[in-house]
């Protein structure tokens, strides 16, 4: 497999979500990485529940950091531009989000879990077309689990969510992955390789076949301070590049 700080990357996301998770919201989540630095400069959850407001979808709580901070930016030309920017989220951006991806110039998306109900890459559209490159599946069955425990702490109306008592449970069935609809066999073959190709692709499974290969501290962890981590990694990153700019002015 071709991917590595993929995973990274998408564990953060992951964090986020067991974040909004443990605060009576949606788990889902993402982040925005500027691709020439690999380095997170933005980051959303869903707040629908909260605002009740039917747009507060993760993408565009990161979306508007994003132009925030250049909005800031005393040296234009210094500027996060949105094309060099990957949106990573947990689970497939909706119809909405993945046309505000497309309108703002975002090139590559990188997501968990398919939207059975609203995906815009891939489940019930395709917007990406020929504008942006979408990488799915990573981290899918994490995604998946994160949000089959918010549905049972709804319903079972408990504060806090599972743990490892109900692995098993959890465990029972993974939808199949239908690959074909998010990304092409070249793709696929050059991103995870041609083993994984003749595994999965037309098979419809998922990536990780294991169920050990699960990263449970995902779902079991508390990330409580995992907000204002990833605002002084942004405010630390981004100051320090603009000293050095003006030092050198
Ligand atoms: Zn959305």
């Amino acid at each position: 497999m071709k991917i590595g700080y993929e995973l990274k990357h998408m564990e953060t996301a992951l964090k986020l979500a067991k974040y909004a998770l443990d605060h009576g919201e949606t788990p889902v989540a993402c982040i925005f990485v500027h691709e020439p630095t690999n380095s997170v400069v933005a980051f959303g959850m869903n707040d629908t529940n909260k605002s009740r407001s039917g747009t507060s979808h993760a993408e565009f709580m990161g979306i508007a950091q994003i132009l925030e901070l250049q909005k800031k930016d005393e040296f234009p030309e210094h500027a996060i531009r949105f094309e060099d920017i990957t949106l990573y989220v947990t689970v497939e951006p909706c119809i909405m989000c993945a046309s505000a991806v497309q309108q703002i110039g975002i090139k590559k998306v990188i997501f968990g879990c398919g939207n059975d109900r609203f995906g815009g890459n891939g489940s019930v559209l395709s917007i990406q077309q020929d504008s942006y490159v979408v990488l799915p599946g990573i981290l899918r069955k994490e995604a998946v689990l994160m949000l089959r425990n918010f549905y049972v702490m709804e319903n079972d109306h408990a504060p806090e969510p599972r743990t490892k008592t109900n692995r098993k449970l959890d465990l029972q069935e993974f939808p199949p992955i239908p690959w074909k609809n998010y990304i092409s066999e070249i793709d696929f073959k050059d991103t995870f390789g041609e083993t994984a190709y003749r595994e999965k692709y037309n098979s419809l499974e998922d990536l990780i076949s294991d169920e050990k290969d699960i990263k449970w501290d995902l779902l079991e962890g508390r990330y409580d301070d995992i907000l204002e981590i990833l605002d002084s990694q942004i405010t630390q990153k981004f100051t320090y590049k603009k000293q050095c700019i003006v030092k050198k002015a």
